[in-house]
């Protein structure tokens, strides 16, 4: 009995064993992206894809300190493997594009690229939640994205349309929607 206890491991059970760890790690991984995208929280501006980003943040918080407009917050003890890492609601305060984040994060989580090739998310919208949509008159997400004309463009002068291809995901649209909830808000990346 003792003899079997003490066996060597099989390769067979090695990889088995590894698999399944491997596997648990992903499933968490990817709870953390759910419940991140479920909630509307998107990463600051240049972060690396998420998986990576979990592994290469190293959750200092001095992209925190660098956002005058208090945009960055870090993620609760709720979120697990994603504790203490740098999250944006944009419903709460969005993204102003300062890129003032990225050269103060000193682990490369976050790399530099200039404001258009920013792709925090998308903006997705409803039609049927929308004003606009609906016929009254609003173009509040329109006048204020800083990409307007490119990333949200109006459809015969009046209905709002987001180009997937040109939005950066900032969040300033999800953040004045006169909608509650908002009929416009950013997919995360
Ligand atoms: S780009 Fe500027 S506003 Fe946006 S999260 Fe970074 S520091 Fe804050
Ligand atoms: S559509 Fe919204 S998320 Fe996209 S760039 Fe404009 S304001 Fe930002
Ligand atoms: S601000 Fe909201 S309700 Fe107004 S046009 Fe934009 S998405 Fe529609």
């Amino acid at each position: 009995m003792e003899a079997q206890d003490k066996a060597p491991i099989n390769r067979r059970q090695f990889f088995l064993e590894g698999f399944s760890s491997f596997k648990d790690l992903a499933v968490d991984l990817l709870s953390i992206q759910f419940s991140l995208a479920q909630e509307g929280r998107l990463r600051p501006p240049g972060a690396l894809e998420e998986t990576a980003f979990l592994a290469v943040c190293t959750r200092c918080g001095k992209c925190v300190d660098a956002c005058s407009y208090r945009a960055i917050k870090l993620v609760d003890a709720e979120n697990g493997f994603a504790f203490r890492t740098p999250i944006i609601s944009p419903r709460e305060t969005p993204c102003y594009l300062c890129l003032e984040c990225i050269p103060a994060c000193p682990d490369g989580a976050l790399l530099p690229l200039p404001k258009e090739k920013v792709r925090m998310g998308t903006a997705q919208l409803d039609r049927d939640a929308c004003l606009a949509w609906q016929g009254h008159y609003c173009q509040t997400c329109v006048n204020r994205c800083p990409l307007s004309g490119s990333a949200l463009v109006l459809e015969d002068l009046r209905n709002p349309v987001v180009n997937s291809e040109q939005c950066v995901g900032c969040g300033v649209c999800e953040y004045v929607c006169l909608t509650y909830p908002p009929a416009i808000r950013v997919k995360p990346q």
